[in-house]
């Protein structure tokens, strides 16, 4: 009470999409660490030279949707964190859209790697739904080509051997910059400039809670980190949270 509303910036990783069963495959149980050849799938130079590699890639992508993965009760609790009124940024590294599906407002979330709800053409850069795409596979269609030119479709997410969105990272750090909390959630914090994020936050006087199940490079110079699991953890967090604020 009393106490001035801070604006709060909450970056998410995997972890917070693994109890909605969407794999983390970069984790110990992860695909990449299953199939080394999977990381190809999604690299832009493959992805654009090798129809093969396209093929599977669309298997892959076919195989992720059927999970028809559902946000889970991490998703809703950032949702009421945003309704309870205090200012709220989501920074996700997820590209699987679950921060909206749940209810978060789009212009609260910046997307850091993307989206794979969309694809593009990689020569007319027309954008369509991901699910026309995936429909068109199940039809008998190994890499379907874009409707108006043929040109090759891609996922609007961020390949391996792709820059992130320049812009986007500026935003993300402005926001990491301004806010007073900054909640990293579900990530590693080991992949830059993503990892750059709390520095940016803590340089500027921000306090830093990582909520993670495997420990982070942040863990020594965070103000609290959080072991137990999200789905339970990030719920009782905005509960303390608003109690405190709101
Ligand atoms: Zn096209």
């Amino acid at each position: 009470m009393n106490a001035k509303r801070p604006l709060i910036a909450v970056l998410t990783g995997a972890g917070i999409s693994t109890d909605s069963g969407i794999p983390d495959y970069r984790g110990p149980n992860g695909l990449w660490q299953r199939d080394p050849e999977a990381p190809r799938l999604v690299t832009i130079g493959p992805y654009t030279s090798d129809p093969d590699v396209r093929r599977r890639s669309w298997l892959m992508r076919a195989e992720v949707g059927a999970l028809a993965a559902e946000p889970n009760a991490g998703h809703r609790a950032l949702v009421d964190l945003e309704q309870s009124g205090l200012p709220v940024r989501v920074l996700t590294q997820n590209v699987d859209g679950l921060h909206q599906r749940a209810g978060q407002s789009p212009r609260k979330v910046l997307e850091l790697h993307g989206t794979a709800q969309e694809v593009q053409c990689m020569r007319c850069k027309v954008v369509g739904p991901v699910a026309e795409a995936l429909d068109r596979v199940a039809a008998g269609e190994p890499d379907p080509a874009c409707r108006a030119c043929g040109g090759v479709l891609r996922p609007r997410t961020v390949m391996f051997g792709e820059q992130l969105d320049p812009q986007v990272i500026q935003q993300a750090d402005a926001v990491s910059k301004a806010c007073d909390l900054f909640l990293a959630v579900g990530t590693s914090l080991q992949v830059f400039p993503v990892a750059e994020l709390p520095y940016s936050a803590l340089g500027n006087g921000a306090r830093l809670i990582v909520m993670n199940g495997e420990p982070t490079p942040f863990d020594e110079v965070a103000d609290e980190v959080i072991r137990e699991p999200i789905s339970t953890a990030l719920p009782d967090l905005v509960r303390r949270l608003v109690a405190r604020y709101v």
